[in-house]
């Protein structure tokens, strides 16, 4: 089973992912928990340098999607088809639909050309299910405490324009999203996203 988290930094998407692992692990699966950018040993120098914020004005928004296809394309030969193989449920923190929303969207690129990119980088393994954690970019802003990174020091309006995409998104393929409104407490969107994926997926 393979899961993907997505949205906003900031959203929580990385601690529900990581009380969703533990209450697999607790269920008996093994559960192996990823990340993209920088799953890898070669995607953990491209996330330096795609996420360096000296680096803001020094990649072109081409140069930056194939950054994140190399990275994806390393983790998905390496990590995520290896454990899927072996039968473990994989969740990643980002996967395609962030390049959709950042690169597609907050840069502009075209939404076919960046689809195709990813399709070639993943030879078309897509998720089971992707949690996409919804949530206004100023709140999402206002809870941020690490100093921003490179695509944090963008502009709201980036920000915006990467929500809505997520949410065109998860309206064009409902079967395979599940959209969690990211401002509810935390041991509350816990418990849904368990709901959600049960009645979802057999686990
Ligand atoms: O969620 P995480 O902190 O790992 O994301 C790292 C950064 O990379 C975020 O600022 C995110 O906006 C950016 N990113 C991106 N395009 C992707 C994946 C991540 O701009 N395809």
């Amino acid at each position: 089973t393979f899961l993907s988290f997505e949205g906003g930094d900031g959203s929580g998407k990385s601690t529900q992912l990581d009380l969703l692992a533990d209450w697999l692990r607790g269920s008996g699966h093994e559960v192996v928990v990823t990340r993209e950018p920088g799953g890898t040993p070669l995607g953990t120098k491209l996330r330096n340098i795609v996420l360096d914020a000296h680096n803001a004005d020094v990649i072109s928004p081409r140069a930056e999607a194939l950054i994140y296809a190399a990275d994806r394309a390393d983790h998905v030969e390496r990590v995520v088809r290896p454990a899927l193989e072996r039968g473990a449920v994989v969740i990643t923190d980002r996967y395609v639909d962030s390049s959709l929303a950042y690169q597609g969207a907050g840069r502009a690129l075209s939404a076919r050309e960046v689809e195709l990119l990813s399709q070639w980088a993943t030879q078309g393994l897509m998720p089971d299910v992707t949690i996409l954690m919804d949530l206004d970019p100023l709140e999402a802003a206002r809870r941020r405490k690490t100093p921003a990174d490179r695509l944090e020091l963008e502009s709201v309006d980036f920000h915006r324009r990467v929500r809505n995409r997520y949410l065109e998104l998860a309206t064009a393929e409902p079967e395979r999203f599940i959209v969690i409104n990211a401002m509810e407490p935390i041991e509350q969107i816990a418990g849904r996203i368990r709901a959600r994926l049960e009645g979802r997926i057999h686990l």
